[in-house]
């Protein structure tokens, strides 16, 4: 028999299985995930989960959380998609729209799936990178780029560096580019700004992502959703897994959405809790902390990977180390938790940078 690896597919044989090298600490600041988990919520989402039938298999097309999920952009349900969370609509995007090739227009530093789904789907990528100071897009490169390219990919707020891109700059993009314009708003509900939902009726390549996985907290359900116009949408539900978002997951969407003035609630505190951080954070002359409109803070620190090594392993508080990325030198991302998680960050930052004094040069 032949080597497994030679029998793969060409761009999977480069790959390494996904470790999101999670180790169990007290304080997990390393996933951007909602880290208050109200008991108020999750008691309503078991009771719902309670009165469902396990035994049938799901509507594919999720219609009644689609149906709610339009009403909140004043979109159509013919404009709306669910997935098994946003990953699995890249994924399909590339599925559906790339291959041979195409060109897909990305602006790193910047979520790094996307590269890897592009080129599995085996897609040309072309980097347009962002301001190595600022993280802002360089736009009149990006325009230029976009302007030939099957998908170009905006995130706004961009993971990990939490840069923000007005509207006016994507509706410019939608403009110029003769493919699509995917808007990955992850993170949107934590800034102060509205989605690009509103230009869906004035450019049909424009393709907004979003997710219940960050601001509703539901990440360990996966449900992700798209809004576009319906032939976009319907070349996602044909290359889409009919089944691939569970009853379960559906309900607890459904019912996380009903319960919307109290996640905007949560939201409210984790912005100010993101503040708190921040402003804590920006004392320590050693550090760099970027401003940042999602629920997360980017923050360059020397000695990086020793001093995220010592978080988790003096202080439990494990947080992401994105040190060896590309433009990312140095830096750390941590997620805005719960007050009393916060101020531990902040404790531990004043030991550590206190210990680091007599650390030697990397
Ligand atoms: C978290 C995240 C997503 C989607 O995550 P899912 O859990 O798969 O819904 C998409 N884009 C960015 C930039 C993210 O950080």
């Amino acid at each position: 028999m032949r080597d497994i690896k030679e029998l793969m597919r060409p761009s999977a044989a480069v790959l390494e299985p996904y470790d999101p090298k999670f180790t169990p600490v007290e304080i997990n600041l390393s996933a951007n995930e909602n880290c208050y988990a109200p008991v108020d919520i999750h008691d309503k989402v078991m009771r719902e989960l309670e009165l469902t039938p396990m035994n049938r298999y799901p509507q594919p097309l999720a219609p009644r959380l689609r149906k709610h999920i339009a009403a909140l952009y004043r979109a159509t349900p013919e404009q709306v998609i669910v997935g098994n969370g946003g990953d699995e609509l890249i994924f399909n995007l590339f599925l559906a729209f790339g291959g041979g090739g195409a060109k897909i227009v990305n602006c790193p530093p910047t979520f790094s799936i996307y590269r890897l789904y592009a080129e599995l789907c085996e897609c040309t990528v072309v980097d347009v990178p962002r301001d190595p100071k600022t993280f802002a897009l360089d736009e009149p490169a990006l325009l230029a780029q976009a302007a030939d390219a099957r998908m170009t990919i905006v995130t706004t707020p961009n993971n990990p560096t939490g840069t923000l891109t007005g509207l006016d700059f994507i509706e410019k993009l939608c403009a110029a580019a003769e493919g699509l314009v995917l808007v990955d708003e992850a993170y949107l509900e934590f800034a102060d700004a509205p989605s690009a939902a509103k230009l869906l009726d004035r450019f049909p390549n424009l393709i907004v992502l979003r997710t219940f996985s960050k601001a509703f907290g539901l990440a360990g359900c996966r449900v992700g959703y798209v809004l576009a116009s319906p032939a976009v949408i319907d070349a996602l539900a044909a290359v889409r897994q009919p089944y691939s978002v569970n009853v379960l997951s559906q309900i607890a969407a459904e019912t996380v959405l009903k319960q919307l003035p109290r996640v905007q609630e949560l939201v409210a505190e984790i912005v100010e809790q993101r503040a708190f951080l921040s402003e804590e954070l920006s004392k320590f002359d050693e550090l760099t902390v970027w401003p940042s409109a999602a629920n997360f803070l980017l923050v360059r620190v020397p000695h990086a990977h020793r001093v995220w090594e010592t978080l988790r392993d003096e202080h439990s508080i494990l947080v992401r180390d994105f040190s060896s990325t590309p433009g990312l030198e140095g830096c750390l991302r941590i997620t805005v938790g719960r007050p009393e998680e916060n101020v531990a960050v902040v404790e531990a930052f004043m030991d550590i940078l206190a210990l680091a004094e007599d650390w030697e040069d990397e």
